[in-house]
């Protein structure tokens, strides 16, 4: 890889949950990333956990991500490429670096509690790896099956971090850790590299929950003889109380976000811009926040979110949002086509999102139910409707003579004609909803 080749990065979910904001971070600072440089994004589904993951979630990240407005260049599932995962492994036990091992979860806690007792750093201590051929074939013939460990060298592995800086691990302090399971499946860890290392991942951006793998991974791209790829650890989207978010408990999960009417924008705003070097706020666009984002500005802090914040960022976007966004959602919520835009323009500073724009409609093509508490005032106004046609204009003109007429001016002058006129004591501006209420229908609710 030389510096100029355009990235390739991915996005790994395990399909066993929903995708929450939390999980969004990621996704976003891998999209934006490539997106910045006319790179690549794979989504790969870490399906190696055959009991958790499903078809069912494996679509819903799909949809989740096209949401956000990521569409993946590329895609894999790890349960498709099971081959290549043997052939690495047994790459690796050929050269001795994974290796077979038969205690049972209660021998190792038992040594666990035993290194505990006397002080020590409770690592895996490899008795495994003085086994005999004949201690094996005994084993085996109890009916015991291996689980496999990777052999790590006892060295810190350091690297440049796109987000931490320089980055280690000393790998002399941990356990040798676990790749195969007894039963013959994958753990995550050598699947990883393995489809890392051959789909030609150049940077791998991830959460820094994942730091000490990076470590582990590190040896295991080197054992297989593979040229290590540009690691960015982030920081993790947390509750203002520390709290972090998890994809089991559905919390703030995108489609729970979705159904509740947020723009994507608005979560991507905030799943991204919160806790790096940006002010949260508004971002409309993929490229714009594309621009903003700095890997190596992030902060080391955790990213502490306040949910709340997405109602604010969603009301500015749906302010600024133009008509040709919201046609469609206007005519499902029963928006005359040939009305539509005017009446966006007209409500939608009022909206904290477009779901709502449909209660406003109710109210210009009514019925509404007219409150009316000085009905010689009202009768008044009534006699100096303008004639149509009417325009944006019409309002001022005709309150204009109302005040003229009978010398009530301010809020006096407004709060009977929209009580009059909507049954309401706020929303948009009157100008523009009453050319879109038209003549007719104003006189009758004047009149009602
Ligand atoms: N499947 C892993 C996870 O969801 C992927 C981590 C990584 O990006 O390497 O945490």
């Amino acid at each position: 890889m030389t510096s100029d080749t355009p990235p390739l990065v991915r996005f790994a979910p395990s399909p066993t949950g929903y995708l929450h904001i939390g999980n969004a971070r990621p996704a976003l600072l891998n999209a934006l990333f490539a997106r910045a440089r006319g790179g690549r994004f794979l989504l790969r589904l870490d399906d190696t956990d055959r009991e958790r993951s499903t078809a069912e979630f494996a679509e819903a990240v799909a949809q989740d991500l096209a949401w956000l407005g990521i569409v993946p260049d590329l895609f894999a599932r790890q349960s498709d490429r099971v081959a290549i995962h043997d052939a690495a492994a047994a790459q690796l036990k050929a050269i001795g670096r994974l290796y077979p091992c038969y205690e049972t979860q209660e021998e190792l806690e038992r040594r666990r509690r035993r290194q505990l007792g006397r002080g020590m750093p409770p690592i895996y201590d490899r008795a495994a790896l003085d086994l005999t051929e004949a201690d094996r074939a005994a084993l085996h013939a109890e009916g015991r099956t291996p689980h496999w460990r990777f052999k790590l060298e006892a060295r810190t592995v350091e690297w440049d971090d796109l987000v931490r800086g320089k980055a280690h691990v000393d790998c002399a302090s941990l356990s040798d850790p676990v790749l195969i399971r007894a039963d013959g499946s994958y753990l995550y860890t050598l699947p990883s590299v393995v489809d890392d290392a051959e789909m030609g991942i150049t940077h791998v951006i991830r959460g820094e929950d994942h730091v000490t793998n990076t470590g582990v991974q590190v040896q295991i791209f080197e054992a297989l003889g593979q040229p290590v790829p540009v690691f960015g650890h982030h920081n993790l989207l947390t509750t203002a109380d520390g709290e972090g978010l998890s994809k089991r408990l559905g919390h703030l999960s995108l489609r729970g976000l979705r159904e509740a009417g947020y723009e994507p924008g608005a979560v991507r705003s905030l799943a991204v811009l919160t806790g790096s070097a940006e002010a949260v706020r508004a971002v409309a666009s993929l490229d714009e926040l594309a621009g903003l984002v700095d890997l190596a500005h992030i902060s080391r802090a955790p990213a502490k979110f306040d949910p709340h914040e997405l109602d604010g960022l969603n009301a500015r976007l749906v302010h600024a949002m133009p008509f040709t966004e919201v046609s469609d959602r206007l005519a499902a919520q029963g928006v005359p086509p040939e009305r539509a835009e005017a009446f966006w323009m007209a409500v939608r500073p009022n909206l904290a999102k477009v779901a709502e724009a449909g209660d406003w409609w109710r109210v210009v093509a009514g019925p509404v139910e007219p409150v009316i508490p000085d009905a010689g005032f009202i009768a008044a106004a009534a006699a100096l409707l303008p004639s149509e046609p009417w325009d944006a204009e019409t309002w001022k003109a005709w309150t204009g003579a109302v005040k003229a007429e009978t010398g009530t001016k301010g809020k006096a002058l407004f709060m009977p004609l929209r009580l009059a006129l909507t049954g309401l004591e706020h929303g948009p501006d009157l100008a523009g909803l009453l050319p879109l209420i038209g003549r007719d229908a104003v006189l009758a609710r004047l009149t009602a």
